[in-house]
């Protein structure tokens, strides 16, 4: 692993972790931040905005830069989306850097294991799939599964098996009401960090708790804090799960304002999308955006399905 890849994990696993970490104390912000939000990053420079969200700049070894050929069809065209869109109009400079060399180890990852990682769906398509993670929880959840339920939309939900067995109502109610139930691990560890005895635990621990709640245990399982490398794959793939990531992350929980999270899903969606949101703790913002975003994106023609449907994966084992 070199310098670089190293600084970048950390790096996205410290930005994602204070998004995790604002779930369990709000407060956290100041003295992460100081006692000042730097406000001026929040703010919808529409150049900016457009600057941030090209397509990932192409690796060093033009080489690798060349599509991984099982990631094609016939015809040539992927039959995924390949890329990582993300409203990281917060990240600037070294940090901007090092999310960049994450999102170019994803991409690169799920190009190389077409089977087991996967960023985005069928292009061809109009539709999109809603996910929300870090949940369940008894306030934004409950908000979420009642805007979609008015809105006739599913969705699919990375929970924590810490807050399934805290919020076990909230999972039925996912489930009862159509939408997907995915694992997103126990307790939100670094997967690439905390050893294949603890990632096997993390994963059989979830899926005990949903299986008690749902009677079914997941096939799809999303890496807390994105954080996935060929290491831990054949530990997925021995557990009985693909790795889904996402194409466009809408750092929901940095700081944003409902209707700019509306507003960059609506603008910057592609067929295909896996949209990243979060319903725990982290997910007021998004819950007061999802009405107005989900009116948006079906103005534009855009249906949604959950990730199974989208990737034709099971959901369940
Ligand atoms: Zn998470």
């Amino acid at each position: 692993m070199t310098v670089g890849k190293v600084w970048a994990g950390l790096f996205v696993g410290a930005v994602i972790a204070l998004g995790y970490a604002l779930t369990v104390n709000p407060g956290i912000t100041a003295s992460v931040f100081g006692a000042s939000p730097p406000q001026a990053n929040h703010q919808s420079d529409p150049t900016a905005d457009a600057a941030m969200n090209r397509p990932a700049t192409p690796p060093k070894d033009p080489a690798k830069s060349v599509a991984d050929p099982s990631g094609e069809t016939a015809a040539g065209k992927p039959e995924r989306l390949q890329t990582i869109r993300a409203n990281t109009v917060s990240l600037q400079g070294k940090a901007l850097t090092r999310w960049q060399e994450w999102r170019e180890g994803v991409e690169r990852l799920s190009r190389e294991q077409p089977a087991q990682v996967y960023i985005g769906g069928d292009p061809s398509g109009k539709r999109l799939c809603l996910t929300f993670d870090d949940g369940p929880d008894g306030r934004n959840t409950p908000q979420i599964l009642d805007t979609l339920r008015q809105k006739g939309v599913l969705a699919t939900f990375f929970v924590l098996g810490e807050q399934a067995s805290t919020y076990p109502q909230v999972v039925k109610r996912v489930e009862r009401e159509g939408h997907l139930v995915a694992s997103h691990s126990y307790s939100h560890p670094h997967f690439t960090k905390t050893g294949e005895r603890s990632i096997r635990s993390e994963l059989s621990r979830t899926e005990e708790t949903l299986r008690g709640i749902t009677g079914k245990r997941p096939a799809l399982f999303r890496p807390p804090y994105g954080d996935i490398d060929k290491a831990v794959l054949p530990v997925l793939e021995h557990s009985g799960y693909r790795a889904v990531l996402w194409s466009l992350d809408t750092f929901d929980w940095d700081h944003k304002r409902p209707e700019e999270i509306a507003a960059y899903v609506i603008e910057n969606a592609r067929s295909g999308d896996i949209i990243l949101m979060h319903c725990g703790g982290n997910g007021a913002a998004t819950a007061k955006a999802l009405p107005v975003m989900i009116d948006g994106l079906r103005q534009k023609g855009y249906a949604f399905v959950t990730v199974a449907e989208m990737l034709a994966v099971d959901a369940y084992q």
